[in-house]
């Protein structure tokens, strides 16, 4: 008995020393899928010479420029200014397997006074993940809070296989919101925070 002890500490050791830290290291999402709203002939909303089109590509890709100083994998559903379906966006993130779906977006209402910024989710993995870059979001942006909200009306919530999340950055039908939404240094901290969310979700 006193013979196998040794055996017995050393895989003990082995254990907590090697086996368990590697798991618990080994991120949930092994893919971060950046989708940025609309593209191409395809403007999104349009409020005072600013296309949403412009705004998502843009927040998509400091994001990434974020996530892969940390050395995560990122993959775009677009990084030019081009028409893409919602179906082939899909099919680009269905590709890889645990991977996170992030939709970046801005909004728009006929009503001009409305602003905010609010994320969708249409899963509980999903729900998890809008809940930390929202509340990210509200902890740097003085700005309405729209809150997090379920919906099974987004195709790319619907279409990917992923935990996905669609986020919307702020109004730029309201003249406040679009001024700052058309300015660097807030798609900057948008950037920051929804990668912050990102990251806090792996
Ligand atoms: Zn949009």
């Amino acid at each position: 008995m006193a013979r196998r002890l040794p055996w017995l500490l050393f895989l003990l050791l082995f254990t907590f020393v090697v086996a368990i830290p590697a798991d618990a290291l080994a991120a949930r999402y092994s893919t971060i899928v950046l989708d940025a709203g609309h593209g191409g002939r395809d403007n999104g909303a349009k409020w005072g010479g600013v296309p949403e089109k412009r705004l998502t590509l843009d927040v998509a890709r400091r994001v990434r420029k974020i996530l892969q100083k940390k050395g995560v994998r990122v993959i775009m559903t677009r990084n030019s200014d081009k028409q893409i379906s919602i179906s082939s966006r899909a099919a680009i993130a269905n590709k890889y397997r645990n991977a996170m779906i992030v939709s970046i977006h801005f909004n728009a209402h006929r009503n001009t006074k409305i602003t905010g910024i609010e994320t969708f989710y249409a899963s509980s993995r999903g729900r998890t993940i809008a809940s930390r870059i929202q509340t990210r979001l509200m902890r740097k942006i003085r700005s309405k809070n729209r809150g997090i909200k379920f919906t099974k009306r987004l195709g790319i919530l619907n279409k990917t296989r992923g935990a996905a999340v669609l986020v919307e950055c702020g109004f730029i039908s309201n003249a406040h919101e679009r001024k700052r939404c058309n300015a660097s240094w807030y798609r900057q901290i948008v950037a920051q925070q929804i990668a912050n969310g990102i990251l806090a979700s792996r």
